[in-house]
């Protein structure tokens, strides 16, 4: 145990910790306050005349505008609501391109003249908003004249109400868009995209004899990973509070090297920290379904079910925010940093993606019949052409400066986007290059389809989790997502990619059709084209192996490593073109895109910058020159006292305070130098000239850290932070 004494004081603490009162009530079954706190098509139903509530579903599922009388009288029933619920104020809830949530809360009250206030709450408040927003970035979409942003109701989410002990408040999830109506936010492009895939999705379906499909949407089940510390050690972590991370910190005696964390006993602490966020998680409506320990020590997930990706996206901010406010609660920090702890496993995000709708379910299903199955293939080569064409919109949709420790770090899939299939639909794909599949590997025999189109197993068969775009029997899992990200801006890549290639297919098939060739070979030769074109993005091998980057560079595959490789992307010409043909973004929201990830990946870095110094120069070096006085004291009094003094000890700790001086040095060097003015060569320049400084000051530190005498270390050790709980 340490003789710190600010890390003997949390260990106390920590050993003392008595749990938050159980916070359900007597009685209660599990599940019972699921939805409780939502405005859920359920609540309209029972609350909203008749007519009222058919306008809203059709708004919902067949995307008609929203009458304004309609939006009144939803208005005024969600006002009772929320008052009945004890809400006291409303807000217009919306994701900037912080990647946080924003809200502007304003009071139901409105004063009548006579000295009374009324509450009121009418359809036009509740459809949209104008919040002053002018410190969000924008990317050069906005000038500061003309600051003002506007949010817009999507009906399609449904709008909650949010607890707090002071007084609650009503939620509504809005799109946040700036005066030219250009998206300012992460939810207007999802909702884009997403209209864009549904139009090309039900050409093919009218063409698999679908008539009047319901909108198409893409399905999202995100599973989320993170870390829980203890407050009193992440307290006294300046870096953990300021950057999210440790910048500093020796290699814990014990690792994750026996692989004893991964699903084993969840320790009591954080099972009730889990009971307690399953349920605030339910009050919300979010289906929050599994939970368990993950491979690195003080690392778990939770994976709720999968829901419309705008709804997803939305409950996926939100569990994020509940889960560290009670954390809070229980004393804890949630940790969503990609790479909390250097030599740990890190933490991702998997999103499990699917498109469908409430009719025909998900639609990278393998269906019973060779009809049903030849739908599915045609999904499914839509998706290879779409990760071939723009694997590289997958790949900056993913890249932040925190994910850039992950990715390719061997425990998260590389930075190069491909596709696994699994042995059986790899073998279909395959026969179809050849010409046409006439039989699938099921159970080893191969079996001879009615059509030209086999039959297909439905068991989802092995598994890879190596790689990054994997085909997991009723979905494919993109596992690249950084545990700290949105899950929006992935979802809108895939649906804008998607939305290409539907068009692509529905278009081929189209033609084909009206010059008289038979459905069935118009399918064929449409798979047979896709695979011959797109083939070179499906790996099924080892994506953590050393060969792979060697093959994926021969088969043309681009290996985006870092922020600053992925971010150019994002303003490519196809890119430009692409996003302006399916109306999600127009060039200028692009650019904006583009300039706004820069300045993240420089701040980011740029904080990181300044607390390692900081540290480096307040705790790490102070903590060293004592201990090397202390040597040197010793050394000086063996010499009076006429022993032989040994040098070796106090000669071994200068080398790295020497070290640890010097990159001091260095950092305040290339911090103070003038910033480059194009913003993606200065965040080129933080990659290459600022990161490697920060790395040569942390590996003289954690040298020191396992030199110095332990009492005179302040920091929490990864040791405390890891195992004590
Ligand atoms: P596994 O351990 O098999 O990866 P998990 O239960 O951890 O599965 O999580 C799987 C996630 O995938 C869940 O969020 C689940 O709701 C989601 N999911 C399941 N089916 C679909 C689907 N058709 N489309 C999108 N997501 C799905
Ligand atoms: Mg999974």
């Amino acid at each position: 145990m340490s003789a710190n004494p600010v890390r003997m004081h949390a260990i106390t603490q920590v050993q003392s910790y008595t749990p938050p009162p159980f916070s359900f009530d007597p009685g209660e079954e599990p599940g019972e306050v699921f939805g409780e706190n939502v405005f859920s098509l359920s609540v309209m139903q029972k609350r909203l005349p008749k007519s009222v509530y058919k306008s809203v579903l059709s708004t919902i599922e067949k995307s008609t505008p929203l009458d304004p009388a309609v939006a009144d009288a939803v208005a005024s029933a969600m006002k009772d609501w929320a008052l009945e619920k004890g809400a006291t104020h409303y807000a217009h809830v919306f994701y900037p391109l912080t990647g946080l949530t924003a809200e502007k809360h304003d009071s139901f009250l409105d004063p009548v003249g006579d000295g009374t206030a009324l509450a009121s709450f009418s359809g036009k408040t509740l459809v949209q908003g104008e919040p002053d927003a002018s410190s969000f970035p924008n990317g050069g979409l906005r000038n500061t004249f003309e600051a003002r942003g506007y949010t817009g109701w999507d009906v399609m989410s449904p709008a909650y109400v949010l607890e707090n002990p002071n007084g609650n408040t009503l939620c509504i999830p809005t799109v946040f868009i700036s005066m030219t109506g250009e998206a300012l936010d992460h939810k207007t492009p999802v909702l884009r995209s997403q209209q864009a895939m549904s139009v090309h999705a039900k050409r093919v379906l009218a063409l698999f004899g679908h008539s009047d499909p319901d909108n198409v949407v893409a399905y999202c089940g995100p599973e989320q990973e993170y870390f829980l510390v203890d407050s009193h050690f992440f307290n006294a972590r300046p870096d953990l509070l300021n950057a999210g991370r440790t910048l500093f910190g020796a290699k814990p005696p014990k690792g994750q090297e026996f692989d004893d964390h991964y699903f084993g006993a969840i320790p009591e602490r954080v099972l009730g920290f889990m009971m307690d966020t399953e349920r605030e998680l339910f009050k919300l409506g979010i289906p929050a379904k599994t939970r368990h320990n993950e491979v690195a020590p003080g690392q778990f997930e939770v994976a709720p079910m999968f829901e419309r990706a705008n709804e997803a996206s939305d409950h996926q901010q939100l569990l994020m925010t509940t889960f560290k406010s009670v954390a809070q609660r229980h004393g804890m920090e949630c940790l969503f940093h990609e790479k909390p702890f250097d030599g740990v496993n890190g933490s991702g995000k998997h999103v499990n993606f699917s498109v469908g709708n409430s009719d025909l379910g998900s639609l990278l299903v393998p269906g019973d019949t060779p009809h049903d199955n030849a739908q599915f293939l045609v999904f499914c080569a839509a998706v290879i052409r779409a990760v071939d064409l723009y694997g590289g919109l997958l790949r900056v949709s993913v890249a932040s400066a925190s994910n850039d420790h992950r990715l390719g770090a061997n425990e998260a899939p590389p930075a190069i986007i491909s596709i696994f299939l699994g042995e059986q639909l790899a073998d279909v794909f395959d026969q179809i290059a050849k010409g046409g599949a006439t039989g699938s590997k099921e159970k080893g025999t191969l079996t001879i389809g009615v059509d030209t189109i086999p039959v297909l197993s439905k068991d989802p068969g092995d598994r890879n989790r190596t790689s990054p775009f994997a085909f997991t029997g009723n979905r494919f899992e993109f596992r690249a997502p950084g545990s700290n990200q949105t899950v929006a801006a992935p979802m809108v890549v895939l649906n804008t990619i998607m939305a290409e290639a539907l068009d692509y297919c529905a278009t081929t098939l189209e033609a084909a059709v009206a010059e008289g060739t038979d459905f069935d070979s118009a399918v064929q030769s449409l798979l047979t084209t896709i695979v011959a074109d797109h083939g070179k993005v499906i790996f099924n091998g080892n994506g953590y192996s050393d060969e792979w980057p060697v093959e994926a560079e021969q088969r043309g595959l681009k290996n985006l490593r870092t922020t600053v490789d992925a971010l150019p992307e994002l303003i490519s010409p196809e890119a430009v073109e692409l996003f302006g043909k399916y109306s999600v973004f127009n060039e200028r929201e692009m650019h904006s895109r583009f300039e706004i990830g820069c300045e993240q990946y420089v701040n980011s870095i740029q904080v990181e910058a300044n607390t390692t110094g900081e540290m480096a120069q307040t705790m790490v070096l102070p903590a060293a020159i004592r201990y090397q006085t202390e040597l040197a004291q010793n050394v000086a009094a063996l010499k009076a006292a006429g022993v032989e003094a040994d040098l070796s000890a106090l000669n071994e700790i200068s080398a790295p305070i020497a070290d640890l001086k010097a990159g001091l040095a260095k950092l305040t060097e290339v911090c103070s130098a003038e910033p480059e003015e194009d913003l993606l060569e200065h965040a080129r320049y933080m990659r290459d000239e600022v990161l490697p400084v920060m790395a040569a000051i942390r590996a003289a530190a954690d040298t020191l850290e396992n030199m110095v005498a332990d009492d005179l270390w302040s920091l929490p050790t990864y040791q405390e932070m890891l195992y004590i709980l």
